[in-house]
């Protein structure tokens, strides 16, 4: 059938194309969407909700092409006078989002006089001038300012005529016509698809559409409308939490908060509760009965007509990282859902906003330059350019934020000291993001946009703002910006809910989650959010301390074996005590220590004042010092004297390393510990290189039995994080009891890319579609995986009980623990902030990803 609208020829649909909403009415949210579905439960549960027809995706498709279905026949079904509809949107999944939606379809000459008659003038005009507008401006597209400056309909309805050329619509068919059209048309545009997406939404994901007869909150007695939710959008506790405005509708009640009243009684003013206590009441069983029926706290768009409640309609009622947690929890303790549901309720990368500081949500915020979300929370703090002003402002307990174009070794100091760190250069497994991570610092990364001189002590922002030395900036680690100015925060929120969660993760998980922890405070925290073990102990770290520092600096500049063997004297105890402590800690569970890995240069220092502090404890000219510093230089030092390379070549410090893991193995126990000492190669290349510094570490063990005679049990692994070490990993495996990828490094040379200069490009990378993802943030499955899962394969055909882990940056990430456990890896290790995330995330994996091991094999 052809019908003739606007100029435009009409096809028809044959079959209706619509449902009217009842409760044995076959809806779906694939086809219909989560609000029709949602109008449908509430139906079910008796609430009045008024009548509702719901349009398929597959209408609103077809309307979008062209094709109306019969609007006569639609219509007919609503009955009521005057005729008063409203249309919105719906989703199949409510964060898709949808066009506005548009109330008092119908609304004509008839309808005013009707209404002007029955709710009085005023409240007839408002509603008239109220849908002419949205009529004109949101589904004619006319500019809005000449409507919203119309003060009566007639004015609104003229400057709508002279617009269109046209008279305004007064047929109830045309108007929904045009509604549904212009709805249908929007889904489809490629703003409202790209922004979908974003969201996660498929790239054909439709559009239903629900089409509801009008609750009036207009006229006598007490007509209004309102929203109410039952939980703190904040904190997910119980609270009645919302607004109610006399003569108004839709979500009107929470644009007018000056006008709208509370809904619980308040000592700050007026409440519906005074005013309407039975509806109030009413309103409350509609909080409990959704909460139980639709298993979900839901935020409730209610209409009061002349007394009596009416339920337009309940969605998911919005949360921030911290209520989403505790509403997911305390529905699991009340058994409204089962605990495995709370689980996967909750995204894992949530909960990392619960551990730290936050920005607060309602807080204004200017950025000032962009970079990588190297490390999450939120620290305000004045402007710092090196470890010494760092330190400095910590004893005038003054927060500081360390900037740096980017951190060494030396920066560590700082960063200990300062709040947060900035950084112009590197990505997310650079330097300051692995040390900031370890610290819980809020930390941006490859913040291109800055110019900074340290000399200076000024940074200069892209706009050419120039900011110095003690301004005030905020930095948000979760978001990769630089704020202006100190903007508000909120505390971390590690709460009952939380703990919960975390206890329920591990009665479901089957995949180990170990931490990177180097320091008496890292292991603290990794087993109070109850992890399994140590599984990357950075021993590294444990000689910057300023003390040490100057100790490892006489090691490496020792010119004979026996100078270098009394530095190391003096740093066995120093060791044997930091590994002692940290045994005792982690009493009951695995702990592994990587020995030295980083090149001996970084150690050096690479400023005047500290090289002259070093010319002074060795008691050497300035310039021989210099000369040997700049002789260790390295043309490429991620790829050359470091890892195992070292244990090769200057033996002792592994001897060193090996004696105080071994003793400490014994003081600890002796202190009534349970110790599980594991050592991990790093760097390995060949298997050769593996015997030849487990004979050497055998032998020390063999020699600290005999002087202590306590016998003790260790085990001896590989760090696989070159790709020569994944493809040889059977015969590596010989001799290894077990195989932690090392994914930073091994992302780095299956790439030949750095580390700490990807950054620089990454971001133009992923945005032209290159690479997905941020390699060094979600792992690779395709190239890196590939080598994960030969190297996993190989290592077990060669030794069927070799542990595999995971002991990357990518062990804190949900996608690449999921791929671990399909590839049978027994634990991931990750920094500890990540551990809950990381353990959310694997609980997640064994609920949804199939059998364990289960990675279908080339
Ligand atoms: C790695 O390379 O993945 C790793 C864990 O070691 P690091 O980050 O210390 O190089
Ligand atoms: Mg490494």
């Amino acid at each position: 059938m052809l019908q003739l609208h606007n100029g435009e020829a009409q096809v028809m649909l044959d079959t209706p194309g619509f449902i009217e909403v009842t409760p044995t009415a076959d809806i779906k949210v694939t086809r219909h969407g989560n609000r029709a579905k949602c109008l449908q439960r509430l139906i079910r549960m008796g609430l009045p909700v008024p009548q509702t027809v719901a349009l398929p995706f597959r209408t609103v498709r077809d309307i979008a092409d062209g094709k109306m279905p019969d609007l006569a026949t639609l219509i007919s079904l609503f009955d009521g006078q005057p005729m008063l509809l409203s249309l919105r949107s719906s989703s199949e999944t409510a964060d898709w989002g949808g066009p506005n939606a548009v109330l008092n379809i119908g609304m004509n000459d008839k309808a005013h006089a009707w209404l002007s008659n029955t709710l009085g003038d005023v409240a007839a005009d408002k509603l008239y001038l109220r849908f002419i507008r949205s009529f004109a401006i949101d589904v004619m597209r006319l500019d809005e300012e000449p409507f919203l400056e119309a003060q009566t309909p007639l004015e609104a309805r003229e400057i709508f005529e002279a617009e269109v050329d046209d008279p305004f619509p007064q047929a109830i068919t045309d108007q929904l016509a045009a509604v549904l059209r212009s709805m249908a048309r929007a889904w489809e545009g490629t703003s409202a698809r790209l922004l979908r997406q974003a969201q996660g939404a498929p790239a054909d994901a439709g559009l239903g559409l629900v089409v509801q007869r009008m609750a009036q909150g207009m006229g006598p007695g007490q007509s209004g409308s309102g929203i109410v939710q039952f939980v703190n959008p904040n904190t997910g506790e119980p609270q009645v939490t919302g607004r109610y405005l006399g003569q108004a509708m839709g979500r009107d009640a929470l644009i007018d908060r000056d006008k709208a009243i509370y809904l619980t009684r308040d000592a700050r003013g007026p409440s519906l509760q005074d005013l309407l206590p039975e509806v109030y009441r009413e309103l409350l069983e509609v909080g409990e009965a959704c909460r139980k029926r639709l298993r979900e706290e839901m935020q409730v768009e209610f209409t009061i007509d002349q007394g009596r409640l009416a339920i337009l309609d309940a969605v998911r009622c919005p949360r921030e990282a911290r209520a989403s947690v505790a509403i997911a929890a305390s529905l699991a303790r009340d058994g409204v859902i089962p605990r495995s549901e709370a689980l996967l309720r909750v995204a894992p990368g949530t909960l990392s906003h619960l551990l730290h500081r936050q920005i607060d949500p309602r807080a204004k915020r200017t950025v000032l330059v962009r970079g990588i979300a190297a490390s999450p929370g939120a620290a305000v703090g004045k402007i710092v350019f090196d470890s010494a002003a760092a330190q400095a402002s910590q004893s005038r307990d003054e927060a500081c934020i360390l900037v740096r174009r980017e951190t060494t070794p030396d920066d560590v100091r700082g960063m200990h000291a300062a709040q947060a760190v900035l950084t112009e250069r590197g990505g997310s497994t650079s330097h300051a993001a692995v040390i900031a991570r370890g610290l819980g610092l809020p930390c941006v990364t490859g913040a291109t946009g800055l110019r900074i001189s340290g000399t200076k002590r000024r940074v200069t922002l892209p706009d050419g703002t120039i900011l110095r030395e003690g301004d005030e900036i905020t930095v948000d680690g979760s978001s990769g910006e630089v704020l202006a100015g100190a903007v508000a925060t909120q505390e971390p929120a590690i709460d009952g809910a939380f703990g919960d969660l975390m206890k329920w993760s591990d009665d479901v998980r089957d995949i180990g989650v170990r931490a990177n922890a180097d320091t008496v405070a890292d292991a603290t925290l990794s087993r109070t959010f109850g992890v399994d073990g140590i599984g990357l102990c950075r021993t590294e770290h444990m000689f910057f301390d300023s003390g040490r520092l100057t100790v490892m600096r006489e090691m490496i500049f020792a010119e004979t074996p026996s100078d270098r063997a009394a530095a190391l004297e003096r740093l066995l105890p120093m060791q044997r005590d930091d590994f002692t402590e940290l045994f005792q800690l982690m009493s009951g569970l695995p702990v592994c220590i990587r020995l030295l890995d980083p090149p001996l240069h970084e150690f050096l220092p690479s400023e005047n004042e500290g090289i002259r502090a070093l010319a002074e404890a060795l008691d050497r000219p300035l310039s021989e010092v210099k000369a040997r510093i700049e002789a260790m230089q390295e043309y490429n030092p991620m790829l050359g004297m470091r890892g195992v390379r070292l244990g090769i070549a200057l033996p002792e410090i592994y001897e060193m390393q090996a004696r105080a893991i071994f003793e400490a193995t014994v003081a600890a126990r002796a202190a009534g510990a349970q110790t599980m000492p594991e050592i991990m190669i790093p760097l390995v290349t060949a298997r050769r290189e593996v015997e030849l510094v487990k004979r050497r570490i055998d032998a020390i063990a063999t020699a600290v039995r005999e002087e202590t005679g306590q016998d003790f049990d260790y085990r001896v692994g590989v760090m696989v994080e070159t790709p020569r070490a994944a493809l040889r990993a059977g015969e590596i495996a010989e001799t290894s009891a077990f195989l932690s990828f090392g994914t930073n490094d091994l992302t780095q040379m299956t790439y030949g890319l750095s580390r700490d200069d990807a950054g620089r490009f990454m971001s133009a990378y992923v945005n032209e579609g290159v690479y997905p993802e941020d390699p060094f943030r979600t792992l690779d499955v395709d190239g890196v995986g590939e080598l994960l899962l030969l190297g996993a394969q190989r290592g077990r055909k060669a030794r069927a009980n070799v542990t595999l882990a995971l002991c990357g940056e990518h062990g804190g990430n949900p996608e690449s623990i999921a791929f671990c456990r399909l590839a049978g890896f027994d634990y991931v290790s990750c920094s500890p902030f990540r551990v809950p995330v990381a353990k959310l995330a694997a609980a997640q994996a064994t609920l949804l990803g199939g059998p364990k091991g289960g990675h279908p094999a080339d």
